[in-house]
């Protein structure tokens, strides 16, 4: 046996790893299979170059637990070290390799930004063990097995072992405050976060499994052992697009969700080899109101090891609400948040997922346009959300992005702008868009805007406002309103042909009447000549103000505007005949005013409370 001290400047980095990860000590684990699949998979490329003699086999890495000895076990059946190699790449590289991390790192231990904590090694082994071990037999001909042990400290032994097979055992002697991980359960646990994808097979203890042997009658079945393999070594998105299926890639999403019941509506993809390395499947889930974004998130891996499901900086902010996994080795991971927005690297990834998943848009789109219109509704808030944030995929999604109608017809802006072109254009010029937000309350503005053969949208996303106004900077002449903006005729200003049936003074004794009944605080009595058939009082609101309001109140927009109380204009058609009457009658001016209000309040869904109850009893009255 010898001992020997090993080369590091910082006299004990140990304690400064283990309060850095203080809150991360279980990623040592995912370290060690790491390293395992690497020893594994090197052997495996020098057998396919002729470097290594013999059987490769079918390597497995297993993990296993010594509750009484208070050990936890990781085996690997792959290259293996010399003592040379310990030597060197445990004393030397490892050690430094923790040593420069920490010198990297010490001064932003706040700083949880990090991901994954990459980089660390073997050595995270000490963050949950005082003692650990390793037994390695190198796979070159005639090599000795050695045993190496050492609690932390620059001081380590090394001896020969009788260890017969090649590969590498690392044996953790688990310290008194992470006895957790000498549980089956939390290390299952810890196997499937990090290791359910990579791509060595790995054993963790036994199960059983029934089989079934002949058939019909003659079947028995049998209860037989089998290794339990926690791992998939060959995920979907390792694979070629060409060679999977539409139903692989839906089993694939309930692999990677198992409490996920609804089908996602479809998938992306992902596939770069330059200017870096990506691949992946994204998924577009159903997004309803009670979606939990929170929770399932898509996964980052990097070689498919799991590294986290915090994605915020490497994939746009409108697209994290999509689900699935990306696997890339090019993203640095030893580097805070802030830092990896800034990367050029991670920007071209991020800049090539928005691509790619507007592409996919374009082709599902032409493919089959039909379903596409079906799985609008429940996609439009992503992308109507990333028209807002990415200039590149607003101009993407001009060529899928729906705008449908009242009566469930979709149109492309393009289509929209040449269907309406010749009813809905201004005196001046402008195109209006006319739109409601919900069927049901805004009925009677609908009806009436059908009735002159309008077109009217059905906008009702949460961030509609944004998007309008959006819209109507790109494209020159063209307006949204409303359809309670205002009266139909003001909303689309055709030709000045309205004739009056009062004369100025009736108009002025009307008004007076009127202004005396009607809250000046709440409404703004504007007086118009509009058809007779139209009714007496309408009731709209303003589209500016409405609409800086809603997007002060889903941010953006002007502040402070989400607080101003709701302003109406109460438009009074002088033309309906229900105003000769309101100047002729000898009493009950005031009961009209009020009824011919209130009806129009109750079309706005505005008529509540003690103002329902005294127009029922006034309406009762009028009847008498
Ligand atoms: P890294 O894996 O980032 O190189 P580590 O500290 O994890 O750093 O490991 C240092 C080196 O030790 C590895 O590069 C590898 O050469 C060697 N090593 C670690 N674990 C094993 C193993 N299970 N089998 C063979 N070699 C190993």
């Amino acid at each position: 046996m010898s001992k020997g001290t090993i080369n590091i400047s910082t006299e004990n980095i140990f304690p400064i790893i283990k309060r850095f990860l203080y809150s991360d000590h279980e990623i040592f684990l995912r370290e060690l299979i790491s390293n395992a699949t690497d020893a594994t998979l090197k052997l495996k490329h020098l057998f396919s170059i002729g470097e290594a003699k013999g059987e490769y086999g079918a390597p497995i890495i297993e993990v296993k637990i010594d509750k009484k000895k208070k050990t936890l076990h990781i085996i690997d059946q792959g290259i293996g070290m010399t003592e040379e190699e310990i030597k060197k790449y445990i004393n030397e590289i490892a050690f430094s390799g923790a040593e420069e991390f920490v010198e990297k790192y010490k001064d932003k231990i706040e700083d949880s930004g990090i991901i994954g904590h990459f980089g660390l090694g073997f050595y995270s082994s000490f963050m949950v063990s005082d003692n650990v071990e390793i037994i390695t037999k190198s796979f070159k001909k005639g090599s000795q097995a050695v045993h190496w042990q050492c609690d932390g400290s620059p001081n380590y032994t090394i001896k020969k072992s009788d260890k017969k097979d090649r590969g590498t055992e690392i044996i953790l002697h688990i310290d008194k405050d992470s006895e957790e991980f000498l549980e089956e359960q939390r290390i299952t646990e810890l196997l499937t976060k990090y290791n359910r994808f990579m791509p060595i097979p790995i054993k963790f203890g036994t199960r059983e499994e029934t089989k079934t042997e002949g058939e019909g009658e003659d079947a028995k079945e049998e209860k037989i052992v089998v290794d339990n393999i926690i791992n998939n070594p060959n995920p979907a998105w390792t694979k070629k697009p060409a060679k999977l299926k539409d139903e692989d890639y839906q089993s694939f999403y309930r692999e990677l969700y198992p409490m996920q019941f609804e089908e996602p509506l479809f998938h992306i993809h992902l596939n770069v080899d330059y200017p870096f390395h990506l691949t992946g499947i994204l998924y577009f889930p159903k997004i309803t109101r009670n979606i939990d974004i929170q929770k399932d998130r898509i996964q980052l891996y990097q070689n498919q090891v799991f590294v986290t499901d915090n994605v915020e900086g490497i994939v746009p902010d409108f697209l994290q609400m999509l689900r699935g996994v990306i696997d890339s080795p090019d993203i640095p991971l030893n580097v805070s948040r802030s830092y990896l927005q800034s990367d050029a690297a991670v920007k071209k990834i991020s800049g090539y997922i928005t691509k790619k998943v507007a592409d996919k848009l374009i082709s599902i789109f032409k493919k089959d346009r039909k379903d596409f219109e079906k799985k609008w509704e429940d996609i439009k808030i992503i992308i109507e959300y990333g028209m807002l944030s990415e200039e590149k995929f607003f101009k993407k999604a001009q060529n899928f992005a729906l705008y449908p109608t009242v009566d469930d017809t979709f149109y492309t802006m393009d289509e929209l702008k040449d269907k309406i072109k010749d009813l809905q254009t201004d005196k001046e010029g402008n195109l209006i868009v006319l739109y409601a937000s919900d069927k049901e309350k805004q009925h009677s503005y609908i009806e009436t805007a059908k009735t002159k053969g309008y077109e009217v949208l059905l906008l009702d996303s949460p961030i509609v406002s944004h998007l309008i106004q959006k819209l109507e900077s790109e494209n020159e002449k063209l307006k949204f309103a409303r359809v309670d903006a205002d009266f139909i005729d003001n909303l689309i200003k055709k030709e000045d042909t309205k004739i009056s049936k009062l004369s100025d003074d009736e108009k002025s004794k009307l008004e007076t009447i009127i202004k005396d009944v009607v809250p000046s605080e709440t409404y703004t009595v504007q007086m118009e000549a509009l058809d007779s058939s139209e009714n007496p009082f309408i009731i709209t609101q303003p589209e500016f103000m409405r609409r800086y309001k809603e997007m002060s109140q889903t941010g953006g927009g002007m502040m402070g505007m989400g607080n101003l109380p709701d302003a109406y204009n109460l438009i009074v058609n002088t033309n309906n005949p229900l105003m000769d009457k309101i100047l002729k009658a000898k009493k009950n001016k005031e009961k009209y005013v009020n009824q011919a209000l209130d009806l129009a309040k109750l079309s706005q869904n505005l008529l509540t409370g003690k103002e329902m109850t005294d127009f029922i009893k006034r309406s009762y009255d009028l009847m008498k």
